[in-house]
């Protein structure tokens, strides 16, 4: 079977082709159009593997755009996804938390990989890789250097809870010549605390996996597995983690 997974998300837009065994993966951002960029995900794609796109067997679709890509073979939610996923590369895995763009989740999953419980955070940034984005914009850096420069051991407390204050709370600690290593050990810290807040609630079964965009972060990895005082098993690609669900889902189907 030749399948393609797309997860098309506020940030980026991901996609996965299954084609024999073999994978090839993709990402853009999503830009303003979700439909442009999963066009330009499957060609892509197409072009990567040498496929044609009169083989493609069926295309699935998840991400907060997926409602606009509306002649996707089908559509599938990411919660579904990630839990699908991670249970063919970690079937140990009981708990599964995902940090995208906008949102953060917990799932619970069972030994056969289906969904029996999940937590979601999508009405405040915080928590989240845009609260990251922002911190690292008011920062200087890219959100891809925080990690390389934190410092846990001068570590800061970011008191502030909304993102419009903490960004505030941040511009004021710099302008006091405050370390800005300490300063990104604490925002990750904040983040770590809100998400293992989540997880608690959701509670914790078997081994717990971190998938998403966020899950790059080494600064948010270290916060979050002190907070949960536990090891996390993290994907290879793990922004791909749903793209990779949704094709095994059109596998499967
Ligand atoms: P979405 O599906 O909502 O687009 P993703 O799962 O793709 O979200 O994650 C996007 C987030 O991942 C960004 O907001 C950013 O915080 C984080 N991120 C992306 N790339 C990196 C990187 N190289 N290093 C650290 N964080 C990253």
């Amino acid at each position: 079977m030749l399948v393609v997974g797309l997860d098309i998300g506020s940030v980026a837009a991901k996609g996965v082709m299954l084609d024999r065994g073999r994978m090839h993966r993709a990402m853009i951002p999503t830009g303003w159009s979700p439909r442009d960029a999963s066009e330009a995900l499957i060609c892509q794609l197409l072009q990567m593997s040498g496929r044609e796109r009169e083989q493609l067997d069926d295309i699935i679709v998840t991400g907060y755009g997926r409602i606009a890509v509306a002649d996707a073979g089908q559509v599938a939610t990411e919660i579904k996804c990630h839990a699908r996923a991670v249970a063919q590369l970690y079937p140990q895995v009981g708990t599964i938390v995902d940090i995208g763009g906008q949102d953060s989740k917990v799932i619970r999953v069972n030994e056969q990989g289906r969904v029996i419980d999940f937590a979601m955070n999508d009405k405040c940034a915080a928590g989240t890789g845009r609260f990251l984005q922002v911190m690292a914009n008011a920062l200087g850096l890219d959100v891809s250097e925080l990690g390389e420069h934190e410092d846990p051991n001068h570590m800061v407390a970011i008191n502030s809870m909304c993102t419009v204050f903490a960004e505030s709370e941040i511009i004021g600690l710099l302008a006091r010549g405050t370390s800005k290593a300490g300063i990104i050990a604490g925002l990750h810290q904040s983040v770590g605390r809100r998400v293992a807040a989540m997880v608690r609630r959701i509670g914790i079964d078997g081994e717990v996996a971190f998938t998403g965009g966020v899950a790059k972060n080494p600064g948010v990895r270290r916060a979050l597995q002190e907070e949960l005082g536990c090891q996390l098993l993290i994907p290879e690609g793990c922004q791909f983690t749903g793209a990779l669900g949704a094709a095994l889902l059109g596998q499967n189907s």
